[in-house]
């Protein structure tokens, strides 16, 4: 697993408080593990896979399955307990699995908003394609080259999966936006900077980047929350009191009615 944020130097880049790319990771049958139930307050986790297969139960009742190219975007709110597992099917046979999750900041007036939960397949996701197929855009949140994303998010989150062969893609990114990209395949050339699979960088102030070259990356992008944050494993909060709170909340049983 590699994960860009946080790191050694930052423990966030606001409005995103962590990016894990887990795998790719081959798995023998009855091999595969997840994240049993586990609770969330304050925040959006937000899973995107690209290979395997995986299960998602919450204490409110949704309940779902992710394929390949799914986008499961849930606000945890004012708290859930969910469970992240490889799938029974997938367990049992094993395979690849291979994916991403990231975690969105929710400004102080939202974090204890009801939760909510958006279960996107595949094939309602929209894709962007240059003419000459050289450039593919994943809109998984926000738009490029003129496609809006359909998943509702709380802040306005640019969230793409971009693949070049032999492409070039100048991407708008209001300038008030925190914006990166991570380079997950191939070599890219990122505002006249060349990044190798596995490189994370922060795109300086303007209201483009050029993106060039054969791989694949993502590009989040974000307006900064700029609030004070108070962080304790699953609970992002602004104040060490409300950590303090939520962690009794979950103790009590809060988070499941
Ligand atoms: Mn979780």
């Amino acid at each position: 697993m590699r994960r860009p944020i946080p790191n050694p130097e930052m423990d966030q880049i606001d409005p995103f408080l962590l990016l894990d790319h887990l795998g790719p990771i081959e798995w023998g049958p009855r091999e595969a593990i997840g994240a049993p139930d586990h609770p969330h307050r304050g925040f959006e986790t937000v899973t995107y896979l690209l290979a395997g297969e995986n299960e998602h139960k919450d204490s409110k009742g949704n309940h779902g399955r992710l394929r390949p190219g799914d986008v499961q975007w849930m606000t945890a709110g004012s708290g859930v307990v969910h469970s992240e597992m490889p799938s029974p099917k997938f367990f049992e046979k094993g395979g690849t699995m291979h994916g991403f999750q990231i975690w969105v900041n929710l400004p102080a007036k939202d974090k204890m908003m009801a939760p909510r939960y958006q279960d996107i397949p595949a094939s309602d996701i929209p894709v962007a394609e240059s003419e000459d197929g050289s450039v593919k855009v994943v809109v998984v949140a926000g738009e490029s080259m003129g496609i809006d994303a359909i998943i509702d998010t709380v802040i306005p989150i640019t969230y793409l999966d971009v693949t070049f062969k032999d492409g070039e893609l100048k991407q708008d990114l209001a300038s008030e936006l925190n914006a990166m990209v991570y380079v997950f395949e191939g070599t890219l050339n990122i505002g006249g900077e060349k990044v190798e699979d596995g490189g994370f960088v922060i795109l300086s102030d303007g209201d483009a980047v050029e993106l060039s070259g054969t791989g694949r990356c993502l590009v989040l992008a974000g307006p900064a929350i700029d609030e004070p944050i108070a962080r304790y494993g699953p609970f992002v909060m602004n104040t060490q009191e409300e950590i303090m709170q939520a962690i009794s909340d979950y103790q009590k049983g809060r988070f499941i009615r």
